[in-house]
């Protein structure tokens, strides 16, 4: 049976970036300053927006928003590639204001370094858009860059943030103490492996069997100590 013929008309084609968009309208919204909401049902694949603005390198747009508040979020820059970033605070359109949802019902995809929003679920009207930002994480962030960019989507699939990965990776310092900790196990393998070389040899040469053990544990203890120690100031190495 077709079904196809019963479904919506997808558009394919973004509507005029600079005219008021068809797809959807600008209201206040809970999740995040201001948000855009279906102004009618929007069929699965639909192309509602391009997002425009005022396209700038990475370095400008840094300059740019040197002074601001760290603790800001409310930016609208999007980054096309490495080398371009659009700035939709600057000569930009409404879709700036679409919020970012952890269970989006668009996406942003770039094609020939312009980015468009399409709507990847059929949207009830009067729904909000959303697409997930995977903001990337780098290592020049504030330590409270996970405050910062916190997700308020209220969505059952909220990950709690705009970023991504969701969880901030390990420090490399942390990484290199983990190899530590390998090398001085490696050490105590070693060590382990020498003290029973050595209390053999001193049970040998002890007398009486439990003589020989204790004095074996003994000497043993001290081997492995010693080795150990060692193990441990190369592992630091
Ligand atoms: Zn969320």
């Amino acid at each position: 049976m077709a079904t196809a013929s019963k479904k919506a008309k997808v558009v394919k084609t973004a509507p005029d970036p600079y005219q008021p968009n068809p797809w959807y309208a600008v209201r206040n919204s809970k999740v995040h300053g201001k948000g855009c909401f279906a102004r009618q049902f929007i069929p699965k694949g639909t192309r509602i927006s391009e997002y425009v603005g005022d396209r700038v390198t990475w370095a400008e747009a840094d300059a740019r928003y040197e002074g601001y508040d760290v603790n800001d979020n409310h930016t609208f820059l999007f980054i096309v590639d490495r080398k371009t970033v659009i700035d939709g605070g600057v000569g930009g359109n409404e879709a700036r204001f679409i919020n970012h949802s952890c269970d989006e019902n668009c996406e942003s995809t770039v094609e020939k370094s312009r980015v468009y929003i399409d709507a990847i679920k059929d949207i009830q009207k009067g729904e909000e858009l959303g697409y997930d930002y995977q903001i990337g994480r780098d290592k020049n962030d504030p330590p409270n860059v996970d405050e910062i960019y916190a997700c308020r989507c209220g969505s059952p699939k909220c990950r709690g943030t705009m970023l991504f990965p969701a969880k901030r990776p390990k420090p490399k310092k942390k990484k290199r103490a983990a190899g530590k900790t390998a090398a001085a196990k490696r050490g105590k393998k070693v060590a382990k492996k020498a003290a029973k070389k050595v209390a053999k040899k001193a049970a040998k040469k002890a007398a009486g069997k439990k003589a020989a053990k204790k004095a074996a544990k003994k000497v043993a203890k001290k081997a492995a100590k010693k080795v150990a120690k060692r193990a441990k100031k190369t592992a630091r190495r």
